[in-house]
């Protein structure tokens, strides 16, 4: 079968698309790795995007989001796309489970979180260093967190950690926070949270669960080592510190800048009948909202194109 749209993606963007491609009654197929959502789902509060209010979370906005896509028969498959060909009328995109072809290809992979790239962080994931408040704060009820980055996620999830936690230590490089102002406000008069000022992470340490980690701060090129209270165990670790786009599967197969698909205002890639949506291309603004609006853009475009393409 020849899908009409294949989508690549099931965040705020894929799913925007799925959503308005269904609509204009295309065949469409929505492709996801995991579970839908994207990043947005390890979002506790989503409290910037028009219309959700009264408590709306990352998760329950995106659930709304698919069922909004599968009542209009936008069809969803878990696999993980390994190839994909491009260049034909016919696009072919090759996943674990299955093969794909599609008249048109809307590429929303979005984006991952930068690791910090020490020792022992890889393997201490999931055992007191996380990468999702959301999911993970109630694990730290009453014990001491530490926030890694200075940018909007880290100082917004830390203040959300200070929920469950008993103290959040956020931990930056620099000597001034890069989040917006009225964030940093609102960090600095919580109680909850400390600051260690360009400090870097060198080593996280434990046996199964973080005990300790070893920080050097930038300036003196002191190193500490922090460990866990003793009454605690361990301690958390919550690295925000930015993100890099999935874009590995297009490399050169697609245009990218800095690692991001390079789109028009239309969401067309370089290649005709492939469009990208949401985080994973160069823009300015990487907030569900615009990300939902590239989708829609997308899909429109997408329909356009087979309009003018497929006669059949
Ligand atoms: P970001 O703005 O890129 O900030 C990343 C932070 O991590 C920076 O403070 C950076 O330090 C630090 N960092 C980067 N690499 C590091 C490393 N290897 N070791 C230690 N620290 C490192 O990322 P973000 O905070 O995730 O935000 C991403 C985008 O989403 C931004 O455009 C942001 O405005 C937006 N966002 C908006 C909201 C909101 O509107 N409510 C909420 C969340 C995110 P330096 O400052 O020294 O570079």
């Amino acid at each position: 079968m020849i899908y009409d749209v294949v989508i690549i993606g099931a965040g705020p963007a894929g799913l925007a698309a799925g959503l308005y491609a269904s609509r204009a009654r295309l065949k469409t197929l929505i492709v996801e790795k995991e579970k839908a959502g994207g990043q947005i789902v390890t979002t506790a509060e989503v409290a910037n995007y028009p219309g959700s209010i009264e408590n709306a979370t990352g998760p329950t906005l995106v659930n709304r989001m698919v069922e909004q896509a599968e009542e209009f028969g936008a069809e969803k498959v878990i696999d993980t796309i390994k190839e994909v060909e491009l260049e034909g009328k016919i696009k072919v995109l090759k996943g674990e489970k299955g093969e794909y072809q599609a008249k048109t290809v809307i590429i929303a992979t979005g984006a991952n979180p930068r690791k910090i790239g020490c020792p022992g962080e890889e393997e201490l994931t999931g055992r007191g260093v996380s990468y999702c408040a959301t999911c993970d704060a109630a694990f730290f009820e009453d014990m001491e967190v530490y926030v890694v980055g200075g940018g909007d996620t880290a100082v917004e999830e830390g203040m959300y950690l200070t929920k469950f936690a008993r103290k959040v230590t956020i931990i930056h490089r620099r000597d001034e926070l890069r989040a917006a102002k009225s964030i940093q406000e609102k960090a600095f008069n919580n109680d909850k949270i400390e600051f260690m000022w360009e400090t870097v992470v060198e080593e996280i340490k434990g046996d199964g669960i973080v005990e300790s980690m070893v920080v050097r701060n930038v300036k003196t090129g002191e190193t500490t080592e922090i460990v866990a209270d003793e009454e605690d165990g361990p301690f958390g670790i919550f690295p925000f510190i930015g993100f890099i786009p999935a874009t590995g599967l297009f490399e050169g197969k697609v245009e990218l800048e800095d690692g991001y698909i390079v789109t028009d205002e239309d969401m067309k890639t370089n290649i005709p009948g492939v469009f990208a949506a949401g985080d994973v291309r160069v823009k300015s603004l990487r907030q569900v909202v615009t990300a939902t609006a590239d989708g829609a853009i997308a899909a429109v475009q997408a329909e356009k194109y087979i309009n003018e393409n497929f006669n059949d």
